[in-house]
Order: structure tokens, then C-alpha cells, then sequence
């Protein structure tokens, strides 16, 4: 593998190799690793990488200039063919409970972290390759990850900056030129798909699971290690020290979470994967695998096919399953705290943050001027509502804020419902609610245009509707790329109206209902 070129393209200062223990054998060869947070493994090259799609804003928040992007320099190192200078490739060793279950090291088994950049700014940026070939982690698995979720990942971690959810970043999709054999279904018929690699960028990849792994084989040293890492590197605005400062950084990781997950809540979306190894310690979205958009208002929606049977990561119980998430962790940190006191003292601070975001959800999307007593109820009895008319949530709350209360009625949001009976029944009941929507703004003392305003920014007009990630892939299946920067362009400004983009705020189509890839996506990936 080259070293490529002179003069490095980016500054790394790469903190995770040099301040936590790696594991003496190199190479990928699979195997247990103990008493180490990382293993050193270069990317395997691939046979022919080409540039299919990058983030503008997150290349000139790196400082990559246009020039470099397109570079054949650039998609070789994107693809895991080259280095430049400065950048030191590992895996990270973690553990997890997945669907409630213990599974003990897990580990980056298709994630080659480069180096952490220091970007324009002075801040820091792991990046790290998704599908860039087999680690000591890859167990039976090959390393390997197909277009269709590669452009999917690619998609929505740069939509969900746009919406303001805190998440992982994107810098760049390449194509590897080598196909990848994978079962979609599981159902025995494994066909070749073409390969695809993601370069994934956040200040911290670090998992609840990094810490349950060590925690589980009694290795406190490691443990205590990796927590004193994550204050110093992620957590540099903490001060203090000893117990106290470990039950802050617990309680602000706690915090976090709840924020996250609120804002899922806002925008419609299901992570489907909430598996303690796929919880990252900063707080933002991680592993974008077979999640989904609330097209219809559903609580009990699940796209991951996989978790079809509990629906343990539907939509409604993400705030509970975070919670469930969190005390898993807290369980971890354990050894390192005299009594479960101040953790459980933490898990409040989740349950009080969580409370306090849900109450920002319910002003911003009703608009309302702060969310008081009974609000929370009267913004269920919608929910409610939508669920049994089948309603488009995002339509119909980007509708709400573009009627005038005193004179709403249910003809109003025409456009959002995906069944007429369904619909013709709840009218009655809406108009109901929009009489006591209306009184209720007559509580504040907000201007309307006041009151549109804050519900244009609290409610997308667009998402990254399930099926229109699929037709990117359908086209990208079919050589033409353009997809998938025409939906990047979209998302880009999600609260904006957009002339001539009305197609991508419309309603699923019906072909889509039941399509795989648009309400059913599995693991395969
Ligand atoms: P996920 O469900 O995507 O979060 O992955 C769970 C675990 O399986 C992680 O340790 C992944 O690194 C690993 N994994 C998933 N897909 C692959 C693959 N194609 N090759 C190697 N490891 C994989
Ligand atoms: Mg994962």
C-alpha cells in the first residue's frame, strides 16, 4: 500500500492509538482480543475505486478543497487503496447486547478508523471507512458493505445534519469495483451485489459497547482507562476529578442520549438497530443500517425486518430502549463506583432531559410558547389521531403550521392521509382537536406569523422518505449516480419549501407499501 503524497492534505493527531493500549498482533486475522481497545489493520485495496458521491460540507469543514475531492489520490485513499501521510489504521474493540442479549466482542468488523483529523477549525474528526475489508473482527463475515446500504448510510447521516439531529457525519461514497455476495432476505438465494465504501466522520466513535466489553471480563485497568480517554478527548469541557467527575460525564452521556433520541421523535425517525453497540458515547446517531421514515404515523412501525417479530426497536419505544441502553451501560461503569448511587442518580438526569426535550418537541411542532401543563396531552390525542387515519406525519405537521387555527378543518390535510375511510373517519375527531388547538393558541401570546415560524423549523418538509433513498439505489444499480446527489441537494435545506421539489415532500406511493428497501429493509448490508 502507498503512502501518498508529500504533502499531507490533512494534519492527524491520532489520541486513540497513542493514549490507549493496542493489541501486539497486527493483521486481521480473527481472534478474541483482550486487554486492548484497538488492533493496528490497513484496508484491504480494492480492484477499481472511483469518487461516487461527497459531502461539500463536511470536505470544506475538513478543509478539502474541490480540487483534492476530485483527485483520483482521493478516492484511492477513500477506498482503503493509500494512505496519506500522518494516518494510522485500527478497529476498535467493543462489545454489546443485541436485541436484549449479552454477545459479547463484537468489534469493528468492517470499519477501518484512518486517523483523527484535526479540521479547519481546530476540531477533531475520526474518519473512518465503513466496508473497507476484514478485521480481527470480521468473525465469518467478509469486511465487506454493499451500494445500496453504503448509499443509504451516506444519505441519511448528511440529511440528519441538515434536520439537526445530532449524528455521525459523512465525507464521501466510493465505489469499490469489486462485487460483494450477499443474502438479502436470508432466505438462501445470496446474489452479488456491487460494493461500496463510506468514509464516516465524527469527533468519536467511541460505543456503550466499548466499555460493557471490558467491563464483562472483569478487566477494570482497561475500563477505568478507556473512561479517563473519552473524558479527556470527548468530554474536554468536564472538570473535577474522581467519582465526582465520572458521575457527570455518565449523567451528560445520559443527557445526550435523550436529546438524540427526542429529536428521532421530531423528525420520524427509527433507528431499528438500537443495539448497545450501535450507542455512541457522544450522543449521536450511529450505524445506519435498516432504519426508517414514519411515513404514516405509526408507533409500533419497525423497518428492520429482522426485529419483525418483537418489534423491540419500533418507533414508539426508542425513548425506553435508549433508557434500557443507558442502564446497560451504567451496569458497565459499575466497578469503577463505590455504590450504584450517583449512576442511578444519572439515569434521573436521563429521564429529566428526555422530559425536558419532549416538552421542546411539543411547543415546536404545535407552536406553541413553551409547552405547559395539558400540552403534552393534547399533542398525544393528535398522535393518536394520525395513527388511526393513517396520516402522513410529516405532511401533516408541516400542514398545521401553514393553516390558520380559527378556520382549520380536516380538508386542510388532504394531501396527508393514505387511506379515504380511514380518514372520512377520524374528521370528526379532527375537527374537534383543531377547535381545542385553536383555543389553546389563543392562550399565547404569540403573532401567527411568530407562531409558522417556529413550526417551518420544528417540522421538516422534507425527510429521507424510505422509498426515495430507494429509487437513488435503483438508479445507482443502473450507473447513474445523479440520484443521490439531487436527494443530497434536498436535504440539504429540509425546512426550506423548495419549487419545483414538490415530488420529494409527497406522500409514499402505493408501490412502495410493501416494496423491499422502502418499508422492510433487513441487516444485510
Ligand atoms: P451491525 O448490526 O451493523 O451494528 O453489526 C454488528 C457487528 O457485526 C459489528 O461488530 C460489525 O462490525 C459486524 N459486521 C456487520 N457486517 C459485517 C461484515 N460484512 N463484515 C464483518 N463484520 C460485520
Ligand atoms: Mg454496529
Amino acid at each position: 500500500m502507498a503512502q501518498v503524497p508529500a504533502a499531507a492534505p490533512l494534519q492527524f493527531d491520532n489520541r486513540f492509538v497513542a493514549e490507549l493500549p493496542g493489541d501486539p498482533e497486527t493483521g486481521p486475522r480473527r481472534r478474541e482480543v483482550l486487554g486492548a481497545a484497538w488492533s493496528s489493520v490497513r484496508p484491504t485495496p480494492v480492484a477499481a475505486p472511483r469518487l461516487l458521491a461527497y459531502s461539500r460540507e463536511m470536505a470544506e469543514s475538513l478543509g478539502l478543497d474541490a480540487a483534492t475531492v476530485a483527485s483520483p489520490e482521493f478516492a484511492q485513499v477513500f477506498a482503503g487503496n493509500a494512505l496519506w501521510p500522518g494516518m494510522q489504521p485500527y478497529a476498535a474493540n467493543y462489545g454489546g447486547h443485541q436485541f436484549g442479549h449479552w454477545a459479547g466482542q463484537l468489534g469493528d468488523g468492517r470499519a477501518i478508523t484512518l486517523g483523527e483529523a484535526i479540521d479547519a477549525q481546530g476540531r477533531r474528526q475520526e474518519l473512518q471507512l465503513k466496508g473497507a475489508g476484514p478485521t480481527p473482527y470480521s468473525r465469518t463475515a467478509d469486511g465487506r458493505a454493499v451500494l445500496r446500504s453504503s448509499i443509504r448510510e451516506f444519505l441519511c447521516s448528511e440529511a440528519m445534519h441538515h434536520l439537526g439531529v445530532p449524528t455521525t457525519r459523512a465525507l464521501c461514497l466510493v465505489g469499490t469495483g469489486e462485487a460483494v455476495l450477499r443474502d438479502m432476505f436470508y432466505d438462501g438465494h445470496p446474489e452479488h451485489e456491487p460494493g461500496a465504501i463510506v468514509c464516516r466522520v465524527a469527533p468519536s466513535f467511541l460505543r456503550f459497547g466499548n466499555f460493557e466489553l471490558p467491563s464483562a471480563r472483569g478487566d477494570s485497568v482497561l475500563l477505568r482507562r478507556l473512561v479517563e480517554f473519552c473524558i479527556r478527548r470527548d468530554y474536554p469541557e468536564l472538570s473535577g476529578e474522581g467519582e465526582a467527575l465520572h458521575v457527570e460525564w455518565f449523567a451528560r452521556i445520559c443527557e445526550r442520549t435523550a436529546v438524540m433520541v427526542a429529536h428521532w421523535m421530531r423528525v420520524g425517525f427509527v433507528h431499528g438497530v438500537m443495539n448497545t453497540d450501535n450507542m455512541s458515547i457522544l450522543g449521536l446517531t450511529l450505524d445506519y443500517g435498516p432504519y426508517g421514515w414514519i411515513d404514516d404515523y405509526d408507533p409500533d412501525w419497525t423497518p428492520n425486518t429482522t426485529d419483525a417479530q418483537g418489534r423491540r426497536y419500533r418507533f414508539g419505544w426508542q425513548p425506553r430502549i435508549a433508557w434500557w441502553n443507558l442502564t446497560r451501560l451504567a451496569q458497565a461503569l459499575a466497578p469503577l463506583f463505590a455504590s450504584v448511587e450517583p449512576l442511578n442518580d444519572g439515569l434521573q438526569r436521563y429521564g429529566q432531559a428526555l422530559a425536558r426535550a419532549e416538552r421542546d418537541v411539543v411547543a415546536g411542532k404545535l407552536g406553541l410558547d413553551g409547552c405547559r401543563d395539558g400540552d403534552a396531552v393534547l399533542y398525544s390525542d393528535l398522535l393518536a389521531l394520525l395513527h388511526a387515519g393513517e396520516t402522513d406525519m410529516t405532511i401533516f405537521f408541516r400542514a398545521l403550521g401553514e393553516t390558520d387555527p380559527a378556520s382549520a378543518s380536516p380538508e386542510d390535510f388532504a394531501a396527508a392521509y393514505y387511506d379515504e375511510a380511514r380518514r372520512d373517519a377520524v374528521a370528526g375527531d379532527l375537527a374537534a382537536w383543531l377547535a381545542r388547538y385553536a383555543r389553546r393558541l389563543g392562550e399565547d401570546d404569540l403573532p401567527d406569523a411568530v407562531r409558522r415560524e417556529r413550526m417551518r423549523l420544528a417540522n421538516p418538509r422534507y425527510v429521507l422518505r424510505n422509498y426515495l433513498a430507494q429509487q437513488a439505489i435503483d438508479r445507482a444499480h443502473a450507473g447513474d449516480m445523479g440520484g443521490i446527489d439531487e436527494l443530497l441537494e434536498v436535504m440539504r435545506r429540509p425546512y426550506e419549501d423548495q419549487p419545483g421539489r414538490e415530488r420529494y415532500a409527497q406522500r409514499r406511493p402505493d408501490w412502495a407499501r410493501e416494496r423491499a428497501g422502502c418499508s422492510m429493509l433487513s441487516c444485510s448490508s
